[in-house]
């Protein structure tokens, strides 16, 4: 194809990176979602909104670290505080001020934080949550919405991409797949049959409180609400996974935004500021679990966890720097309102196009529905928790997604590759500007 011609003239320096990590990585990538034919971009450097590439190509970047860089690239403030801190020392294998004050800034942000635990990365969080939940509760089923995704360890593997099914994927058991209750999002008669069949069984429910990947598939505020209610009910822990949207839909996360406190929240990304972190916050009681003297006190076994680089200076001192800045500044709303201008935007070029599609999104997110079935769309009437995951996923939709993002980074734009992408406070006015024609040079091309 002529985009692939031209990607492949572009970055001829990648695709020898390419060549070389696949003889060192398998499929070449050590993430998943990097891995991209005919082969991804290398990035050499970046500083806020952008990014450049070893062939010197400079692009807008719209996957943001995963979704850490709330502040963009490289944000001066916090990486000077990054650099004194790396002199100082990066490991002192005990208690530092620098971890106190990013708890205490945690707590004092996250309405659910009465106490915080730090792990190294969003799936640790996820996998301590669900230790505690199950230890406070004494029950073992965890339930969860499918296509809801909370990282790659063995509780979580399945019920996300090729095992909507609920069942085992490859490697992990199956018994621990049986213990999962999944549920459809936004299907309350089905939530309400899956709690009635598992009454007295379920110790936590699980789930990306605006819904899976960045509210892709929403979830309704009315269903997360009944969420709280019929958990609370039943002696279920509410557990929301905010590793994404902590400090991102607000400053105290989706729990603020939408005025539903949950029992526990694990955090990661934004946390630590572009560097490694993650966090479980939530009820005294049940963090109590981790401390010995609490737990002895109550009779209970205490909930072992160690980590060597949990809470670890230099993560703390980002993520202390990041948080303050968020706390501090307009930087949210901007991000916000570069997302919506962009959706808006973008919406107005589809119809004036004639092309089926919609940007949708919300806190700074957004993401384009590709249409698989052709059919029109009026983006002022669509409702995107109407998706089915069916409608995202269909074949068809996938191929011009990937062909969307290699044919935007013709012209300097890097969405991510759902598609989407996640804005920042550096993203501002020529950002907008040059992914709008981006937006219009690539789908020029699909259409040659
Ligand atoms: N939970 C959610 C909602 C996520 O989006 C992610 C990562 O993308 C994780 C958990 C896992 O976090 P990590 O990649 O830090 O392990």
């Amino acid at each position: 194809s002529p985009i692939v011609t031209a990607y492949l003239a572009r970055t001829p320096s990648s695709a020898d990176a390419y060549r070389r990590a696949r003889a060192v990585f398998p499929a070449g990538v050590t993430h998943d979602s990097r891995y991209q034919l005919p082969h991804p971009l290398s990035v050499t450097h970046a500083a806020g909104a952008r990014k450049w590439d070893s062939d010197g190509n400079e692009y807008v970047d719209y996957v943001g670290g995963h979704g850490a860089l709330i502040l963009g690239h490289a944000p001066p403030e916090v990486m000077a505080r990054v650099a004194e801190q790396a002199m100082r020392g990066t490991h002192y294998g005990a208690n530092h001020d620098l971890e106190l004050r990013w708890g205490e800034l945690v707590q004092a942000m996250v309405p659910c934080a009465e106490l915080v635990r730090f792990t190294n990365s969003g799936t640790e969080a996820t996998l301590m949550a669900m230790r505690l939940a199950r230890a406070a509760t004494g029950r073992s089923r965890i339930l969860r919405l499918r296509g809801h995704f909370h990282g790659w360890h063995d509780h979580v593997a399945f019920g996300v991409t090729h095992h909507f099914d609920g069942s085992a994927s490859a490697g992990v058991l199956p018994a621990l797949a049986e213990q999962a209750v999944l549920v459809d999002p936004n299907d309350e008669a089905g939530l309400i049959a899956a709690l009635d069949a598992h009454e007295g069984e379920i110790a936590a429910a699980f789930l990306e409180p605006t819904g899976s990947t960045y509210g892709q598939v929403p979830l309704r505020p009315d269903f997360v609400q009944r969420m709280r209610e019929e958990t609370a009910k039943r002696g279920i822990l509410l557990i929301f996974d905010e590793v994404v949207t902590g400090f991102r839909v607000s400053r105290g996360g989706a729990q603020q935004a939408l005025g539903i406190t949950p029992d526990l929240a694990t955090l990661a990304k934004i946390l630590a500021g572009g560097l490694p972190g993650g966090a479980v916050v939530g009820r005294r009681d049940v963090l109590e679990l981790l401390d010995p003297e609490r737990a002895a006190q109550r009779g209970v076994e205490k909930i072992g966890h160690q980590g060597t680089f949990n809470a670890n200076p230099l993560s703390a001192a980002a993520g202390v720097a990041t948080l303050e800045i968020l706390r501090d500044t307009d930087v949210l709303d901007r991000t916000h309102a570069y997302a919506a201008a962009f959706i808006a935007a973008a919406n107005d070029m589809f119809c004036e196009l004639g092309l089926p599609w919609v940007a949708y999104g919300a806190y700074g997110a957004f993401h384009i529905f590709i249409n698989p079935n052709g059919l029109p769309v009026d983006p002022r009437s669509f409702d995107a928790a109407s998706l089915g995951y069916a409608d995202l996923k269909l074949p068809r939709g996938n191929r011009v997604a990937g062909k969307l993002r290699l044919a935007t980074r013709l012209f300097g734009v890097d969405l991510s590759p759902w598609p989407g992408g996640l804005a920042s406070g550096t993203h501002g006015e020529a950002e907008l500007a040059q992914t709008l024609d981006a937006l219009r040079g690539a789908i020029r091309l699909l259409r040659e």
